[in-house]
């Protein structure tokens, strides 16, 4: 049965929220699992998720509570995928990434280089180090095309399925991270291609959905193994467009954006409501390249970002509801 954990963080809110809508928020706190939401054009709903992060929650509370036991599976030869769901501007890549990958002070940095450091000091741990390795691949979905992050060459990726290596994207650049430092460099890299792609394609990240795949290899040289891999996924914004106006790109990407959260919400779903034979994979990319990573005996969570602000609460409140769908 698969294992997913279902969470909510609200970021504190910002300059421009306060300075428009003043102190009003969307939410009451009950305890760390549950909150009132107040929306002024319906009646208080009160959710429950695994876990609530509110606004004073530390970088180390989210991670310690949802990455955590992924990382100890991944080592066990367990997948697991970790999720950020949420509307432009609530808050998925301060969770991932904190406020910089590299330039960061260390209680700011987000769940990426938290699990490059936790998988580095369980592996020097290990007895036999030089039989481990971790590889490192990042793609992006945009327009359900999947790009190589780690080199811009490769633009339409496929997706395919191996035996022995399960779900894999063929020709992905995977490339081996040895250390700490080394590993952040190369996530910076590919972090910068997801914004050079953005000038050249005119495209907005918060349009693309962004992976950042980890395998955890072992074996000799000739023969490596994959143990487990993680997959962090930094979605694209769910926030609903516009229907009137929209058109041609942005009309494409809303639709496929929609097309592919929705298809991630049915697969979650199914998992957790124990229809495994029923499992939507196929319906997008996205889901299909995390098959193997949410299905099976994986661990995962989905972390549900949200502004605080009340000028916010629609948006907010359909990414509750999208959480509480996948319970
Ligand atoms: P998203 O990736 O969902 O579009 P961001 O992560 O870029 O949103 O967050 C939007 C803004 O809010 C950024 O300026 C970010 O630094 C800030 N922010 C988000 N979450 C937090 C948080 N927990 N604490 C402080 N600032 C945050
Ligand atoms: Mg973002």
């Amino acid at each position: 049965m698969s294992n997913v954990t279902v969470c909510v963080r609200f970021r504190p809110l910002s300059q421009k929220e306060r300075k428009a809508n003043g102190d009003r928020v969307c939410f009451k706190r009950l305890d760390s699992e549950s909150f009132v939401f107040k929306d002024e054009r319906e009646d208080d709903v009160i959710f429950s998720f695994d876990k609530v992060f509110y606004e004073d929650a530390e970088q180390s509370d989210v991670y310690n509570f949802i990455a955590v036991p992924i990382v100890a599976d991944a080592i066990n030869g367990i997948n697991g995928t970790v999720i950020t769901y949420g509307q432009t501007g609530a808050g998925k890549t301060y969770s991932m990434e904190g406020p910089s990958i590299l330039h960061c002070n260390k209680q700011k940095t987000g769940l990426l280089q938290r699990v490059v450091d936790e998988l580095f000091q369980c592996l020097q741990s290990s007895e036999s180090l030089d039989m481990w390795s971790v590889k490192l691949s990042m793609v992006e979905i945009y327009l359900e095309k999947v790009r190589d992050l780690l080199d811009l060459s490769k633009d339409n990726l496929q997706i395919k399925e191996s035996k022995t290596q399960g779900i894999y994207i063929s020709g992905a650049t995977e490339i081996s991270i040895m250390n700490n430092s080394d590993a952040l460099e190369r996530l910076s890299e590919g972090i910068a291609n997801r914004a050079v792609g953005e000038t050249q394609m005119n495209l907005a990240s918060s349009r693309s959905h962004c992976l950042y795949i980890f395998s955890v290899q072992h074996g000799s040289t000739d023969e490596r193994v994959t143990a487990g891999k993680i997959i962090l996924v930094d979605l694209a914004g769910s926030e609903k467009v516009e229907k009137t106006g929209a058109e041609g790109r942005v009309l494409d990407e809303a639709k496929t954006i929609n097309k592919s959260l929705s298809a991630l919400g049915n697969v979650i779903n199914a998992l957790t409501t124990g229809k495994p034979n029923h499992v939507p994979y196929r319906d997008s990319k996205l889901t299909r390249i995390l098959q193997d990573a949410l299905g099976g005996n994986s661990r995962s969570a989905l972390l549900c970002c949200c502004s605080p602000s009340a000028s916010n609460a629609p948006e907010s409140l359909s990414t509750l509801r999208f959480g509480t769908r996948t319970k």
